[in-house]
């Protein structure tokens, strides 16, 4: 590739379905830069070869979606946060190739936007799930001075893991006890797939919940899950997974682009959009 623009891409497998294209591209337009933003189907067998020749190929950095978030971290310098989760999701070049985790801030810029002032009186979060997301979610709760997560998950051993990685302010709990500790809980994150579309619905009874706790839905298809919904029915705020997606985005984009770019009702109305239209 011999072009001079700046092109980055998001690496997955399977990556049709990633939102990433439509972010990025629509950040160049609306900032006028002569960039492009592609996706990389790459299997797990080609992906170390594939970061190896990003810069080859003409890229100034790139996404990383499943399943190679955990394997991006020894193919690029990562940094604390990227070390702290266990998991990349943002490669750049800075002289060498370096590594991030922007998951933390998607989630955490979410919650402010959606809910200002959720950390003020946060005594005990749930975190529903125990997988790489969740780990994002506990390291971020934690940095914003959450005294306990409680992390809820049908592999207990999951759960644990969390605790020895993060500390003793991370409870792991049995699945079935997830709704024994709601009504002492003022933050509620389901980080698992239940209630994704094709997925089992999360089973959970929102109502035990204290009236002024904060619902956040990692889940984006569909863009309201019966979670959130159940949640503004009982008038609780809530923070949606796309809102998470959309934020995560800005530090690559200005990573590689040098621009760092706004998350707009206009961006946000475009993927709602292609997610409606995809089901
Ligand atoms: P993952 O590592 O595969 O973890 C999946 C989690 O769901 C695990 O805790 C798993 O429990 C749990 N789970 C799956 N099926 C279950 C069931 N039938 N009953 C109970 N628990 C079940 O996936 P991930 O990468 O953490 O992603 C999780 C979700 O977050 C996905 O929906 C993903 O799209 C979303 N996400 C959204 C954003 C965003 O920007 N909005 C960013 C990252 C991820 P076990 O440990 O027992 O298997």
């Amino acid at each position: 590739m011999t072009s001079t623009i700046r092109a980055a891409c998001v690496i997955g497998w399977p990556v049709a379905h990633s939102r990433s294209p439509l972010i990025h591209n629509y950040w160049l337009k609306r900032y006028g830069i002569d960039g492009e933003y592609r996706r990389e189907a790459v299997p797990p067998e080609q992906f170390a070869a594939f970061v190896r020749s990003l810069a080859a190929r003409g890229y100034v950095g790139a996404n990383v979606t499943l399943p190679h978030k955990e394997a991006a971290l020894a193919l690029a310098e990562p940094d604390e946060r990227a070390r702290a989760v266990g998991a990349a999701n943002t490669l750049w070049f800075d002289r060498i190739l370096r590594a991030t985790n922007t998951d933390v801030e998607g989630f955490l810029d979410n919650l402010d936007a959606c809910a200002p002032d959720w950390d003020r009186n946060v005594g005990q979060a749930v975190v529903l799930g125990a997988g790489g997301a969740a780990r994002a979610v506990v390291y971020g709760l934690i940095g914003r001075g959450v005294e306990r997560v409680v992390v809820a998950n049908r592999t207990l051993d999951r759960g644990q893991a969390l605790r020895q990685r993060f500390g003793q302010r991370v409870r792991a709990l049995g699945w079935d006890e997830r709704n024994a500790v709601l009504a002492d809980s003022q933050l509620l994150v389901n980080t698992t797939t239940l209630g994704m579309a094709g997925q089992p619905d999360l089973a959970l009874d929102v109502g035990r919940l204290p009236n002024d706790a904060v619902v956040a839905d990692l889940i984006y298809v569909p863009l309201a899950t019966k979670l959130l919904r159940a949640a503004q029915a009982g008038g609780l705020r809530t923070a949606d997974g796309l809102g998470m997606l959309l934020y995560q985005a800005r530090r690559g984009f200005a990573l590689w682009f040098g621009t760092t770019p706004e998350t707009t009702p206009e961006l946000r109305a475009l993927i709602e959009a292609d997610i409606s239209s995809a089901r």
